[in-house]
């Protein structure tokens, strides 16, 4: 606290991102990063990028990535924004989206991130609980009594639930005069994205990001796809912020990714083996895990305290994440690494419960 500092900032209550500690030998499953490396045209049009050419600024359009995601998923450019990481396209879509006069709802258990933004832009963000199962039901939000937008991450994180693509339908079909955004961060691995309901429904925002299924959060490059109309403002927001948040490597290693589709399809695939292998193990061990569509698992285990297995595992040099929240503090979220990590993990785990 300072006397220098802004009411704004006095108030705020920022994100509290997962560790990154710089140990050797630790198993990282806490912050949802993909095992395996970027593609590898991803890396050489990276190298490609380093040159003479960092002297001068980035294309602000992006349009060679804009391009590349737009020819992927089967829209047009003026359709897509790019940002310096999913986060910063969410931070632009609820300042340019999702604040309105009546309040922006999202789901009580969900990503964290939003009521913060909420705190910076001085939204009012209501949370709607999620049901017994962890599950969203549309049909709390289609009665809610006011209602000015909705966002929800699908697959919802830190849950890993999938929320079918019919029943997002329902609700665009239900609220056509408010803004939906989807938050896509997980679906590459087991959900279907929306994308393909944005011509139908100008007010749908899928925002989806790089970090996760494309193995390049050390990148930061995230994208929206959505109507026109929505994507003008986001770029309008943007250009009042900041005109060049991807960089030439951002775009250039980006683009690539996208257009490596083999990679990008053997890697989630082999992600969603090992999850179905560690649902499997953790399950014999007496875990609940929750259904997962993402590379995470959510589980806890009936006999032992969340906290106490996150401690023990952590003395093991392995991390995961403990979210010490209402409902969900028996939890831990644990990150699905490579079958070596797994394994280790699995290991830990029989150890600590004594079998
Ligand atoms: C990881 C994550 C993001 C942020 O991704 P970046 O592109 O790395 O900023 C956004 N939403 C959800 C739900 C996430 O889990």
């Amino acid at each position: 606290m300072s006397q220098f500092w802004s009411d704004l900032v006095a108030g705020l209550t920022p994100y509290v991102p997962g560790e990154q500690p710089k140990l050797p030998n630790l198993v990282k499953l806490n912050t949802n990063e993909n095992p395996y490396p970027p593609s590898p045209r991803a890396l050489e049009a990276l190298r490609g990028e380093i040159g003479e050419g960092l002297r001068l600024y980035p294309d602000p359009e992006a349009c060679r990535l804009k391009a590349a995601i737009a020819s992927y998923y089967q829209v047009t450019p003026s359709q897509v924004f790019v940002g310096n990481g999913s986060d910063e396209v969410l931070a632009h879509a609820f300042l340019g989206l999702l604040k309105h006069d009546a309040p922006l709802l999202f789901p009580d258990i969900s990503y964290s991130f939003y009521p913060v933004y909420c705190g910076l832009y001085g939204i009012d963000g209501r949370s709607v609980p999620l049901n017994e199962q962890f599950e969203i039901c549309v049909d709390d939000y289609l009665n809610a009594p006011n209602c000015g937008a909705i966002i929800f991450p699908n697959p919802n994180a830190p849950t890993g639930r999938l929320l079918p693509l019919a029943e997002i339908e329902r609700l665009l079909d239900g609220k056509p005069d408010v803004v939906v955004v989807v938050d896509e961060a997980y679906i590459d691995f087991g959900g279907k994205t929306a994308i393909a309901l944005v011509d139908r429904h100008p007010n749908l925002l899928v925002v989806q990001t790089l970090s996760k299924s494309r193995s390049l959060a050390g990148l930061r490059v995230g994208f929206a796809v959505g109507h026109a109309d929505l994507i003008e403002a986001l770029e309008r927001v943007k250009n009042s912020f900041n005109s060049y948040p991807l960089d030439r490597l951002a775009i250039a290693g980006a683009a690539a990714a996208i257009e490596d589709r083999a990679y990008f399809e053997a890697t989630c695939q082999a992600v969603i083996n090992s999850r179905e292998q560690l649902v499997g193990d953790m399950t014999a061990l007496g875990f609940n895990v929750l259904p997962s569509a993402a590379n995470f698992i959510f589980a806890r285990h009936p006999g032992q305290d969340a906290g106490d297995l996150a401690a023990a595992l952590r003395a093991r040099n392995i991390i995961v994440r403990h979210f010490r929240q209402p409902r969900i503090e028996q939890y831990l979220r644990i990150t699905i690494g490579s079958d070596a990590q797994c394994a280790a993990l699995v290991a830990a785990l029989r150890e600590i419960l004594g079998g």
